[in-house]
């Protein structure tokens, strides 16, 4: 395939490609799957080997958000039966963090449910971040706390936090469908406010939320733009009691194309498989490793994963390795373009599924032959019928932090 060639000689360059050939690889057919996976493949070889990264979240406060993102089972009316919480105390989120370190984890994401920190959070948070690099030295720590307000990214920075997170979710032109509290410019400035403080940004988006292939791409190139150094791809979890419960649009073909496209577009950024990867990837979870270079580790924020061991043995399996704490995650040309001039640039960059890492879940395929789903244009292949709801297996987080039982790690 022409485009694939074109694809790997883009990504081995750091090249941009166009829409076109980024909505191309969404409406590539299920015969050429494993060509679409093979070539972002070399991609994701080039920069980052065969080391897969691990991550692991720590909810510090859970539930009662007054915002009111529809994906998100936090959300202002949210009906879904999870744990609520506030704040964790500094010790408490250290003792949750540790376990994360202690099966693997490189980086610790600290995330609040909320609009945003007041200063006061800020205070507890730094002090948390403290505690947590006390006890494990070498951890990455990300906060997500929502959008952020004047010097807040700066105290973080300075409390020891090395990167922030807040996902862009899904395309401007859509923004307001999923959430009418605040707007995509919002979530902008608040990335923007991590850079200029020096703090690695982290914004992804959730696919399989009723969007289109057009808006799928205008969001990961709105990423690429902002060029953040990690970017979390997510697939709606569509929890009980929320508005999207319904959205089971996700197949695992589906999910690779999108991770290949995010891989084309954003080839030397740390891509990483976020929150739904259980739900909807199901047995192809493997092929995704091909394609992103780090993952959660154990349960999301509000939903269980996967049993932690289970990740690294399909890790292991898969040929892969996990990424110890003396590796340089990202490429050598990316940190020395932010040591010069603040902000990265060349390639793009996680609450999952939610206000950063606040996890979401799903996305539905439309647009020109966009994946086959609801007829068929150019490519002449048959519609794969419509991915089945499978509310079997969301399961709400019972374990970890806020729970007297261990966490999955
Ligand atoms: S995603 Fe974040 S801001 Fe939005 S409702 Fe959930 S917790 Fe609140």
């Amino acid at each position: 395939m022409d485009l694939l060639k074109t694809l790997v000689d883009k990504g081995l360059r750091r090249e941009l490609p166009t829409r076109d050939e980024a909505l191309a690889v969404l409406a590539t057919s299920d015969d050429e799957l494993l060509d679409v996976v093979a070539a972002a493949g070399k991609v994701r070889r080039q920069w980052f080997g065969r080391r897969v990264k691990l991550n692991y979240l720590v909810n510090l406060k859970s539930g009662l958000c007054p915002e009111d993102c529809s994906y998100c089972s936090q959300r202002l009316g949210s009906k879904a039966d999870i744990l609520k919480y506030t704040w964790l105390k500094p010790e408490e989120a250290a003792a949750a963090a540790g376990a994360g370190v202690a099966g693997g984890a490189k980086r610790v994401c600290l995330v609040a449910s909320g609009r945003g920190p007041t200063d006061r959070d800020v205070d507890r948070v730094s002090k948390t971040i403290e505690a947590i690099k006390q006890e494990n030295e070498g951890v990455e720590v990300c906060a997500c706390l929502g959008l952020l307000s004047g010097g807040q990214a700066e105290r973080l920075r300075t409390a020891g936090a090395d990167a922030y997170n807040h996902n862009l979710n899904t395309a401007e032109a859509t923004y307001g469908d999923i959430c009418t509290t605040h707007d995509f410019s919002d979530r902008v400035e608040t990335v923007k406010q991590a850079q200029a403080a020096g703090l690695s940004a982290c914004s992804g988006l959730i696919a399989g939320m009723g969007e289109s292939d057009a808006d799928l791409v205008d969001v990961v190139f709105a990423l690429r733009a902002m060029d953040p150094d990690s970017v979390p791809v997510n697939f709606l979890i569509p929890f009980e009691g929320t508005p999207l419960a319904q959205e089971w649009t996700l197949t695992p073909q589906r999910c690779l194309r999108i991770l290949a496209m995010v891989r084309f577009v954003c080839p030397d950024v740390e891509v990483r498989l976020a929150g739904g990867r259980e739900i909807h990837l199901r047995t192809l979870q493997p092929l995704a490793l091909h394609l992103a270079n780090s993952i959660f580790l154990g349960d999301y924020l509000t939903s269980e994963g996967q049993a932690g061991r289970t990740d690294l043995e399909m890790i292991a399996d898969a040929g892969f390795e996990v990424e110890g704490a003396g590796t340089t995650t990202l490429p050598r040309h990316r940190l020395d373009a932010a040591a010069g001039c603040g902000s990265p640039e060349g390639g793009c960059a996680s609450h999952d599924g939610g206000c950063g890492t606040h996890e979401g879940g799903a996305a539905a395929d439309e647009g020109a032959c966009a994946g086959h789903a609801g007829g068929c244009g150019p490519c002449g292949e048959q519609p794969a019928a419509a991915a089945p709801a499978r509310t079997d297996l969301v399961a709400v987080r019972r374990r970890g932090a806020g729970t007297d039982l261990a966490p999955n790690a």
